[in-house]
């Protein structure tokens, strides 16, 4: 008997030629359906799901870290800092001149963050852009790069997470 493999390539064009999951639907390994099954949790906005994998422990139920980010825009001479689950869609909701910088955590990080810079704050997320915290926002930026990229990464890791929560056996 042939053994199916994982036909999805890397951005290298690279087959992914992991073995395919025995009955699954399409011809993809175990990390492509969790990828997929993530990325259509995320489109559905769903926390938790289920991934009929076949075997044992078929409809196993599937939870995932959703990942998310602390954001640093800026618009004229102030900052807002904010949190998301979805950065390309909060940057298009949000009037601002450029995003400076990511870091990735979600609600207690922002809250930190608030708190941090309480003495700059104009009003609700928005804080004078003041030496100490530009500095915090330049650091940040050198730390974890280019925001776009950053949250790619961010966004990539919580898919992973998946694998790792040993929640899911594909027998
Ligand atoms: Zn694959």
């Amino acid at each position: 008997m042939v053994e199916l493999t994982c036909t999805n390539t890397d951005e290298a064009g690279r087959e992914c030629a992991r073995a395919v999951v025995p009955s699954s639907p399409v011809s993809m390994c175990q990390m492509h359906i969790l990828l997929a099954a993530h990325f259509a949790m995320e489109m559905g906005g769903f926390g938790t799901g289920i991934v009929a994998a076949g075997g044992k422990k078929s409809g196993a139920r599937l939870k995932y870290g959703r990942p998310s980010v602390v954001y640093y825009v800026q618009q004229d001479t102030r900052i807002k800092i904010g949190t998301t689950t979805d950065l390309p869609t909060r940057m298009q909701s949000i009037p601002h001149d450029a995003l400076l910088a990511v870091e990735p955590g979600g609600n207690a990080l922002e809250r930190n963050r608030h708190r941090e810079f309480a003495e700059f704050r104009v009003n609700g997320e928005w804080f004078e852009g003041s030496h100490r915290l530009l500095s915090h926002v330049s650091q940040t930026r050198r730390k974890y790069g280019e925001p776009m990229r950053a949250w790619e990464q961010v966004a990539r890791h919580a898919a992973a997470k998946i694998l790792d929560t040993g929640q899911i056996r594909i027998l």
